[in-house]
């Protein structure tokens, strides 16, 4: 027998219409791209997300029709996370720190008939657009006046909003139409494209946004550093606006003392990014003395968080740092490190234990981690094995992309990561399965070699991959980027490490360098490394 309730499409629209409608002024801030601070609220973004949506269809824009954006966190970028699903199309945000050549073959394979791109990016697409012939239109999400000299026939944001209506109610779309399409930044091959659904963003919001978990509150300001062209924004755009936050968009000035300019001014209190950033954001801290209240937590993701910044963030500056696991494959979170009740009565250093991990399960995300012969593995906080999710905003195939279904015969996603679990269901990741040290046939964890350096007052960045041993197949090499001043000895560091990791975890080598390759998503490129110090250790007594 069926249930015989209303059969509602979620979607997107119906977010920004709640915010609208309960949270008519809540204000939206945002930096310009020129520095200026920008002021709206939900009723407005409402407005002119109805104007893009129509104007938009005057331009022929369609259902199914991929509208990318080349932008950073501003009102606009808001609108348009909005404005293009909401009228049935798909919003593309495209990563404008690839390289050009990714970008190029993003934009094509997508087909983006329309390219929303900021006053500053606007070279990329004057240098990509010969070799984008699906791009039929550019529009610089800025007003008339503003608009740059070009070689493109460029059309100013405002200028199209004019031509749309504010008239304008959301179609009733069915909840499994695309909404939004993301690429993997993917290391090796040819980045791919996550196809968000309508139904999986709104699901996605509600079934993060738990307390406890996201735990976004009406009375929240959120800073949203991770960029929206980053895996779904962590679905900040559509949280804070389930909630009915005030947004504090940080544009394209993502260095610590115009972040905390903003913090300040507007009263933030959470914040979002990945550690690159945050450490950045503490060491200003440290640096000038500055307090950075009212901000009281911090989701941090992408990468894992040291536990060193975890305990700087809470020691010194009275921040809650939050790890946050997830991929753009899982729109993107998959959990997150907080307390059950449970484990609130456990002591407090099993506790601190706990909130270093990646965390537990969001609801909606199942996860389950897989020992070598492909059993579950124990929950015993030890035994590695691959980590594979399902739920309904994990992805199940990659757009157009020749291999068909990405799932297990029973619906399971290999996420390419390497982690254990617990007692209490929490998930820590040891590694990118590529990543993993290979000693003799065992696994040793970069990121735990790296966390435990990280503790040491002279080293800031730390990153270990295997290089080639004849007897071991490899051996761990740590790359250190020492902290200002005195530098450590590579002696005063395996002394620190020798009580804390087993002793064949002891890396063979340590070099000092002055910072690590970046990828456009702010991850070490570890295939970078491991490249450059694969014959490292040829010719070292074994
Ligand atoms: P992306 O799709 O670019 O967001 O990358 C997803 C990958 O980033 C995951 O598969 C993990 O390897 C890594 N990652 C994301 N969050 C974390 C985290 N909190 N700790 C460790 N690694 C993470």
């Amino acid at each position: 027998m069926l249930g015989l309730m209303q059969d509602v499409p979620l979607l997107v629209s119906g977010l920004l219409r709640h915010a609208a409608t309960n949270f008519p002024t809540r204000e939206i801030i945002a930096r310009l791209h020129d520095g200026r601070i920008h002021r709206t609220d939900y009723r407005r973004v409402e407005r002119r997300a109805c104007r893009l949506a129509t104007a938009l269809a005057k331009l022929g824009i369609g259902p199914g029709d991929r509208v990318g954006t080349l932008a950073w966190n501003t009102h606009r970028h808001l609108e348009a996370f909005f404005g293009v699903p909401g009228m049935g199309a798909v919003l593309h945000t495209v990563n404008p720190r690839l390289f050009r050549e990714q970008i190029q073959y993003i934009i094509a394979h997508a087909e983006d008939r329309v390219l929303l791109a900021d006053v500053d990016l606007l070279p990329i697409v004057e240098a990509l657009l010969p070799q984008l012939p699906s791009v039929e239109c550019v529009v610089a999400l800025c007003e008339r006046a503003e608009l740059p000299p070009s070689t493109l026939p460029l059309v100013a944001y405002e200028d199209l909003l004019a031509t749309g209506t504010e008239d304008y109610a959301w179609p009733l779309l069915d909840e499994r139409l695309a909404c939004g399409l993301c690429y993997t930044s993917g290391t090796t091959g040819n980045p791919k494209g996550v196809l968000y659904s309508h139904r999986s963003n709104v699901l996605h919001a509600l079934g993060t946004n738990q307390p406890g978990m996201v735990d976004i509150h009406a009375e929240d300001v959120v800073m949203p550093v991770v960029p929206m062209f980053h895996a779904n924004a962590w679905g900040f755009p559509h949280t804070c606006t389930l909630a009915g936050a005030k947004q504090v968009l940080p544009g394209n000035r993502l260095d610590p003392a115009s972040l905390l300019e903003l913090i300040h001014a507007e009263g933030v209190t959470v914040s979002g990014g990945v550690p690159t950033v945050i450490t950045a954001l503490a060491d200003h801290l440290v640096k000038t003395g500055q307090s950075a209240a009212p901000l009281r937590r911090v989701l941090v993701g992408g990468s894992a968080l040291a536990p060193a910044l975890q305990d700087t963030l809470r020691e010194r500056h009275g921040i809650t740092a939050v790890h946050a696991w997830g991929m753009t494959e899982i729109s993107p979170i998959g959990t997150l490190s907080t307390l059950t009740a449970a484990a609130q009565t456990l002591p407090p250093a099993d506790q601190r234990e706990l909130l270093r991990k990646q965390g537990r399960e969001v609801f909606g995300v199942e996860m389950k981690i897989v020992d070598s012969t492909g059993k579950v593995a124990p929950k015993d906080g030890l035994t590695f094995g691959p980590l594979l999710v399902r739920g309904p905003w994990v992805a199940a195939r990659y757009f157009r992309d020749e291999g068909g279904d990405v799932l297990d015969a029973e619906g399971w996603f290999n996420t390419g990561d390497v982690a254990t679990w617990d007692e209490h269901g929490f998930m820590k990741i040891t590694d990118r399965t590529k990543d993993v040290i290979k000693s003799g046939g065992e696994w040793i964890s970069s990121i735990d070699l790296e966390n435990v350096l990280l503790e040491h007052p002279k080293v800031a960045r730390a990153a270990a991959v295997g290089a080639f041993h004849p007897k071991w197949d490899e051996r761990p090499v740590v790359v250190v980027v020492p902290t200002p001043g005195e530098p450590p000895t590579v002696e005063e560091l395996l002394a620190f490490l020798a009580p804390k990791v087993a002793k064949w975890w002891l890396p063979d080598a340590i070099v000092f360098v002055d910072e690590l390759p970046l990828n456009a998503t702010g991850k070490v490129q570890k295939s970078v490394l491991r490249e450059r110090y694969w014959q490292h250790l040829q010719g070292q007594p074994g």
